[in-house]
């Protein structure tokens, strides 16, 4: 079944081959058993997974389709941030069609030769996933191209005038995709994928069927007044909700409870650091960052160092939120917090208008 090698986050690099199936937790994710736990609970089938429904419906036509020509279906790209289901989707592929998933990721794919081994491999109709697909070298990505279009590659063998160009035959397989970065993603690249899916955060509704779905499965109780709560705090991203759900069970368990109520989800939000904006303590470093920069805008390199994260995480993981929310800006010579920000961190509006003399803080 899956190439199988260490798990990544999601969010930075990772050994050369993964398991997606242990590719669960975002850069706070745990290890070790709750990862086991965290397998169980992805959706294994297009019916089991809830909400995004363009993307189901469409998902469902064009496999039921390409099945019916008896065909692999077109490649895939899923974008969106970590934890809406990327990976999910691209499991749940495989297992419609009835085929194998073989796993990469980009950062795995330093050189052509790397994939060349990955592509051989694959059997007539596997699915080859590839996460963050955004960070794979140009010469790779060119070196995909025929691969996806003729189920060809080319190696060159030997150099200078004795240098040969091999045909090699790859089986008709699918690509799926996965970035939180489409922009990177060249245009040639882009339109060589015959569906394009971007994920959306989830509306509370579908959080708290998918913490239903996910409570059932981890054994726990958990009534609807504990549900809509943990739901709302979970930035519309079920990885998040089902890490709350687990810290929910953690206390109840520990406090004899067994029930998860709406009691018992304020308290274990309260207890991890969860505001009720649904900030985490980063998020709140992050925007404390940008206040005490005021008036100026802050490069995402200094906030990077301020906060001790990676400028990929902090774009990829936390921004998305805190854009979403109004609480920050970007601008051409920075990001700023705005003046619900402020307020979210108990600062007041009027440092916003503060000058220190230093000119307009946003470009026309
Ligand atoms: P991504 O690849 O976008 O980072 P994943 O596919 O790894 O996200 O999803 C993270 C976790 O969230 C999964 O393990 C699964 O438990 C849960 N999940 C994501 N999307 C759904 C969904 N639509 N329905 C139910 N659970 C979901």
């Amino acid at each position: 079944m899956d190439s199988t090698a260490a798990g990544g986050t999601g969010d930075g690099p990772v050994d050369h081959v993964f398991n997606p199936r242990a590719f669960e937790g975002g850069p706070t994710a745990a290890a070790g058993p709750e990862r086991i736990t965290e397998l169980g609970l992805r959706p294994a089938t297009l019916e089991e997974f809830v909400g995004q429904d363009p993307i189901v419906r469409n998902l469902r036509t064009h496999l039921g389709a390409a099945m019916g020509r008896s065909e692999p279906p077109d490649h895939v790209l899923f974008c969106g941030p970590p934890g809406l289901g990327k990976t999910s989707l691209a499991r749940i592929l495989s297992e419609e069609l009835g085929s194998e998933l073989q796993a990469t990721s980009g950062p795995a794919l330093d050189k052509p030769r790397d994939l060349l081994g990955l592509l051989t491999n694959l059997k007539r109709g596997d699915v080859f996933f590839i996460d963050e697909i955004h960070r794979i070298p140009i010469a790779v990505e060119e070196y995909l191209y025929t691969a996806m279009e003729d189920f060809r590659v080319e190696m060159t063998i030997d150099s200078g005038p004795h240098a040969r160009v091999l045909p090699i035959t790859v089986e008709p397989f699918t690509l799926v995709g996965a970035t939180t970065r489409e922009g990177l993603l060249s245009a040639p690249f882009r339109a060589r994928f015959g569906l394009v899916q971007r994920l959306d955060p989830y509306p509370a509704s579908d959080l708290v069927l998918i913490l239903h779905r996910a409570a059932k499965i981890l054994g726990v109780s958990l009534d609807d007044e504990g549900a809509v709560l943990l739901a709302e705090r979970s930035r519309g991203t079920p990885r998040i909700a089902s890490r709350f759900l687990k810290r929910a069970r953690d206390w109840a368990q520990v406090e004899g409870t067994t029930v998860i109520d709406g009691a018992m989800a304020a308290k274990t939000l309260r207890n991890i650091g969860v505001d009720d904006q649904g900030l985490e303590e980063m998020d709140r470093r992050i925007l404390r960052c940008l206040a005490d920069h005021l008036p100026r805008p802050a490069a995402l390199k200094t906030i990077a160092a301020v906060i001790g994260e990676t400028e990929d995480t902090i774009e990829d993981v936390f921004e998305p939120h805190l854009l979403r929310t109004g609480l920050l800006q970007k601008t051409s010579r920075g990001r700023i917090i705005t003046g619900l920000g402020l307020e979210v961190i108990g600062r007041d509006r009027s440092e916003l208008t503060q000058s220190d003399g230093a000119g307009p803080l946003f470009d026309s």
